[in-house]
């Protein structure tokens, strides 16, 4: 099952790629995320509210969720689907990761390699690299090493197996994104972990929709037994988003916020745009 699913993309009706072979255009935006729903918690807003702008947006989970207490990979899939047709996302995928065992080997590397020469983002948005699920850390720190490698122009990153027949999927779009490729930025979605960012995205205006995508995923909100002890109901849940996203805005001084975190300093031009209030 994992096999048939591996290569299982979404194509979103918003897409402009053409329908022949041409090369698929670049994106602008790629989310990298250990499992389904974890871009929809820490950064969707900001992914929408790029796409809102034009920008091509895409998200690649490194698993498909089969170790969720709710629900199967199946499930998961279509929700991600619907999730990612909320968000207007140009392009998703799940690579075939085992859920709750993200590795960062050679192996898994040449993976997330592979998907970034293809799709050649400009941004990079990774998770936070400490946190409490392992899943999580390591798919941070697996994004950016694959991302490193993605630049090696002396390495081939061939091995990858062909999509299914009948399954649409972005090698199908011709091979000019294997040529190597690095993003020009990283930056980190840290809203998993109480650290202090470096910047936040005021996602004011998209956050009730970015609330319905993380609704998407029925088999994981909806309230019902089956593991209820551990997964808290909508009205909770809700209450938690809009706590977190709040308190991110208060420091960005607008309503509702997503916060990020880079590695690089801020360079400024202009003194007199600096945004947020100090006093
Ligand atoms: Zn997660």
């Amino acid at each position: 099952m994992i096999a048939r699913l591996l290569y299982s993309g979404i194509h979103m009706a918003t897409d402009q790629r053409p329908a022949t072979n041409d090369a698929f255009p670049a994106l602008d935006i790629l989310a990298l995320a250990a499992h389904r729903d974890d871009v929809e918690q820490t950064c969707g807003g900001a992914l929408l509210k790029m796409a809102e702008r034009g920008h091509r947006t895409g998200i690649l989970d490194l698993t498909q969720g089969e170790m969720g207490t709710r629900g199967t990979a199946e499930d998961r899939a279509s929700e991600a689907a619907e999730a990612a047709r909320i968000l207007k996302v140009t392009w998703r995928q799940a690579l075939d990761i085992p859920d709750g065992r993200v590795e960062n080997t050679w192996e898994n590397r040449l993976k997330v390699a592979r998907v970034i020469r293809e799709l050649r983002p400009r941004v990079l948005i990774l998770p936070y690299w400490e946190g409490r699920h392992p899943d999580h850390y390591t798919a941070s720190i697996l994004g950016y090493e694959a991302s490193f490698l993605a630049g090696l122009s002396k390495l081939p990153i061939t091995d990858h197996a062909p999509p299914p027949s009948g399954i649409k999927s972005f090698y199908d779009y011709g091979s000019v994104g294997v040529a190597p490729h690095r993003p020009f930025k990283i930056i980190y979605a840290s809203l998993y972990r109480d650290v202090r960012p470096t910047f936040v995205v005021d996602i004011t205006d998209q956050f009730e929709t970015r609330f319905a995508s993380l609704m998407a995923y029925k088999s994981q909100f909806t309230d019902q037994e089956a593991g209820s002890g551990i997964f808290p109901a909508r009205a909770e849940i809700r209450a938690r988003i809009e706590s977190m996203a709040r308190f991110y805005g208060m420091l960005g001084g607008v309503t509702y916020a997503e916060p990020f975190v880079h590695k690089e300093v801020g360079l400024v031009d202009d003194l007199l745009t600096i945004p947020v209030k100090s006093i």
